[in-house]
This record gives C-alpha cells, sequence and structure tokens, in this order.
C-alpha cells in the first residue's frame, strides 16, 4: 500500500497531467459568447502544430475586441468564433476582461502567431499559403520572410482584394494547392467567413484569419515601437497612423460597457 507522502506524491502529478491535459485542449472562457483560449503564445504554436497533424481542416481565430463586438450583431460570426478549433485572445481588451474574470494570459496576436508559424515552416517544412492584402503586398510579405526564415515553405501567396462572387474560385484554388498554413489577411469579418466557405472545399490544414499581418511583414506597415506595444496603447498608435482605423477603435468602449453589462447580468 502506498504511503501518505506516496499518496500525496500521486495526487499531485496527477493534478499536474489534469492541468496540461486542459491546457491542450484548449482551456477557454468565454468574453461574450466568445471561447477564448487561454494559452501563452507557445502553446498556441504547440496547439496549432497538432490540428495541422490531425488531418482534417481547421480554422484559427484570432479574437480581438472589435471582432467579439461585430459578433454580438453577427451570428455567422458568432457561430465562427464557436466552432473554431483554436481562438487566440488577440488585444488588450480581450486580456483585460479575462482578467476581470480572474483569468491571466498573454495576447496572442495574429501576427506574432503568423511570425511563429512561419519560423515553425522553416524549421520543419509545412507549406504556406499568403492570402490577402492588396495587391503586390502579399509577394513582398513572402520575399521577407523567406529572407528572415531561410527555408520556410511559402508555396504561394496572392492579394486579396477580389470580389466576394469570387470567394468559391479562390478557394477551389487553394483546395488544388493544398497548403499546410493558410494566412489569409482580409480583416474581420470577412477573412473568417472567406475561411468558412473555403473549408467546404479544403480537407487539410490550418486556415487563419491574420487582419493586417501581410502590411506588416512585407515593410509596408511598422508594428508600433517596443514601447508602444508594452504600454498596451498599439491600438491608438495604429489608429493615429492610419485615420481609417477610427473605426475599429471606435469599438473598444463599445466592448468596456458590454463586459461590464454582462458581469452585471451574471
Ligand atoms: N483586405 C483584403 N480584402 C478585402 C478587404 C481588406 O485583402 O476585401 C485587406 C487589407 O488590404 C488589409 C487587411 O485586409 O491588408 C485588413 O487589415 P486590418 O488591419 O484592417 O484588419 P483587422 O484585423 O483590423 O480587421
Amino acid at each position: 500500500m502506498a504511503s501518505l507522502p506516496g499518496l500525496l506524491r500521486l495526487l499531485l502529478a496527477e493534478r499536474v497531467m489534469v492541468a496540461s491535459a486542459i491546457s491542450k485542449l484548449g482551456d477557454r472562457r468565454e468574453i461574450l459568447g466568445v471561447p477564448v483560449c487561454i494559452a501563452s503564445l507557445e502553446d498556441s504554436v504547440v496547439q496549432v502544430e497538432k490540428l495541422i497533424q490531425s488531418g482534417g481542416s481547421h480554422l484559427v481565430a484570432t479574437a480581438d475586441a472589435s471582432g467579439i463586438v461585430i459578433a454580438q450583431d453577427d451570428s455567422v460570426l458568432m457561430r465562427i468564433y464557436q466552432d473554431a478549433s483554436w481562438v487566440t485572445a488577440d488585444s488588450n481588451g480581450v486580456i483585460w476582461a479575462l482578467r476581470r474574470q480572474g483569468v491571466s494570459t498573454e495576447r496572442v496576436s495574429g501576427v506574432d502567431l503568423a511570425d511563429r508559424l512561419l519560423a515553425l515552416s522553416a524549421a520543419k517544412g509545412y507549406s504556406v499559403y499568403l492570402l490577402g492584402a492588396a495587391p503586390g503586398i502579399a509577394e513582398a510579405a513572402k520575399e521577407r520572410m523567406i529572407i528572415k526564415y531561410p527555408g520556410c515553405n511559402i508555396i504561394g501567396a496572392q492579394h486579396g482584394h477580389f470580389p466576394e462572387s469570387e470567394n468559391e474560385f479562390v478557394a477551389k484554388q487553394l483546395a488544388e494547392i493544398k497548403p499546410d498554413i493558410l494566412l489569409v489577411a482580409m480583416g474581420i469579418p470577412r477573412q473568417e467567413k472567406f475561411i468558412d466557405e473555403a473549408r467546404k472545399h479544403m480537407q487539410f490544414g490550418i486556415a487563419m484569419g491574420v487582419g493586417g499581418t501581410l502590411d506588416v511583414m512585407s515593410g509596408k506597415v511598422k508594428r508600433a515601437p517596443v514601447i508602444i506595444q508594452k504600454l498596451k496603447i498599439e491600438w491608438l498608435w495604429r489608429t493615429l497612423l492610419n485615420p481609417k482605423k477610427f473605426s475599429k477603435a471606435k469599438t473598444l468602449p463599445v466592448f468596456v460597457r458590454l463586459v461590464k453589462q454582462a458581469e452585471r447580468k451574471n
């Protein structure tokens, strides 16, 4: 029979195993109906690689406050977030909302996760396709990423400024190319809806909506200086540099109000 200290050690080991199993399966918390994964950037890379290896087709969503606000009135986007294989906490607003639930986690932005997946491609050979942004940007992003991560296996790149009536045509092209990792940079909610439709044709790999990532990777748009990122006001920096982002920034106070309202109801 096991001694008391032995039993305690067993119980402790079991707790550790259960805790790691939960994080592997994606421990999630709902923010206004969107199930956000509680995971670091490192954990997210591990999980996404598991999805790639698991077969089937998977949607990885990067949920920021603006997307969660849009999903309140857009049932298709809400369903996509709820069905996604992995949902990262992609804004400081989401991190703030999680903290109010007593959960502390790091921000996993689309640009950071995409960057890590390109590094993974260089290390393990996974094929990557870049879709989105204005003409010329995806190709420029490809050139720069091949220099940054020699050996990364980017098998194609094309812009995302095509009419929605061409979604099916583009999806069928991708179905023939079969990338392991499809990065779609067409903004929320178009990118998520494109992936959702395209998955009917593609029974492989992961597809992730990555917003303005290709603009950043191509060098067209600079990320905010680290100090601005640390101060958690990257959104303010982007809005000042690009007033078109104002409509996105306007959703932040709406998000804060909705989160507080939901807390009062619970
Ligand atoms: N875009 C696109 N096709 C469209 C609309 C937008 O490829 O039909 C691109 C646009 O050129 C830009 C990106 O989508 O590169 C949107 O970036 P943004 O940072 O606005 O995305 P967010 O994550 O804020 O929604």
